[in-house]
C-alpha cells in the first residue's frame, strides 16, 4: 500500500462523457462550420479561448433545443461505480475541462453526479446565444482556456502534506496535465502525443480499467 494520499482528476469529453460532446455540439450548432477551426487549433495557431468563442459565437440556439440534443449523451458506463470506488476510499474525482459549464453540468446532473468538483469555462445560454467566460485565470499557458496543469498545481498547492496525482484523459487539451501528473491514463489524442514525446502512460479504455488498475497498483482498496 502506497503511504501519500491521492488526487484524482478527470477530463469530461471523451473520457466521463464517451463522446467529445462539445465538439459535436459546435458541430451541430454551427451547421459544421467549426470545423474550419479545429485544424488551427490542433497545430496551436489558435488558442482555446479563441476557438472557444468563435465556435460559440456559431450558435443560434435556445435552452429547450439545446438541452434537448444534449440528452443524446451518455457517460462512460464505468464512472459512476468509479465515483463510488473513490468514495470508499475518501476521494472525490476531480473534473477539469476546457468545455462549458451548460453541458457538463446537464449530463452530470442525469447521472446523479453534479456533485463532483467542477474547474471548466462558462458558458450562459442567453437569447438564443452563448456568453462565455473564462473564470480561471492562466498565469503560464498562452494555450488553454482553462488550464488543467495550472488548476492542478493550484489544487495540490492548498493541501498541506504532498499528494500523488492521477489524471484520466483522451485529448490535446490534456497536454499541460501531464508535468503535475504522477501517474497518467491516456487514450486517443492524447495517448499519440505521448506516444510521440516519450511520456510514460497507462493504457485504457475505460473507467473499469482505470478502476482495476489503481486497485492493483494499490493506490485505491476494495
Ligand atoms: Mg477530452
Ligand atoms: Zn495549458
Amino acid at each position: 500500500m502506497n503511504d501519500r494520499k491521492t488526487l484524482i482528476f478527470c477530463d469530461f469529453d471523451g473520457t466521463v462523457a464517451k463522446k467529445d460532446i462539445g465538439y459535436n455540439f459546435f458541430y451541430h450548432f454551427s451547421e459544421g462550420k467549426n470545423m474550419e477551426l479545429i485544424p488551427h487549433w490542433k497545430a496551436g495557431q489558435l488558442t482555446s479561448r479563441d476557438c472557444l468563442l468563435q465556435e460559440a459565437a456559431m450558435v443560434r440556439a435556445g435552452p429547450e433545443e439545446i438541452y434537448n440534443f444534449l440528452d443524446l449523451f451518455e457517460i462512460d458506463p464505468g464512472f459512476p461505480g468509479f465515483v463510488e470506488l473513490c468514495r470508499k476510499n475518501d476521494i472525490e474525482p476531480i473534473i477539469l475541462s476546457d468545455g462549458f459549464d451548460f453541458y457538463i453540468n446537464h449530463v452530470l446532473r442525469k447521472y446523479h453526479l453534479a456533485h463532483l468538483p467542477l474547474y471548466c469555462n462558462i458558458g450562459r445560454l442567453e437569447n438564443k446565444s452563448i456568453k462565455v467566460e473564462f473564470p480561471y485565470e492562466n498565469h503560464t499557458c498562452p494555450r488553454c482556456g482553462n488550464c488543467k496543469g495550472e488548476r492542478m498545481a493550484e489544487i495540490r498547492s492548498r493541501m498541506e502534506v504532498p499528494y500523488r496525482t492521477v489524471f484520466i484523459g483522451d485529448g490535446l487539451s490534456d497536454i499541460c496535465a501531464i508535468e503535475e501528473t504522477d501517474l497518467l491514463f491516456a487514450k486517443k489524442d492524447l495517448e499519440r502525443y505521448c506516444l510521440e514525446n516519450n511520456i510514460p502512460y497507462n493504457k485504457y479504455r475505460d473507467f473499469d480499467d482505470v478502476a482495476r488498475q489503481l486497485l492493483a497498483d494499490g493506490h485505491l482498496k476494495e
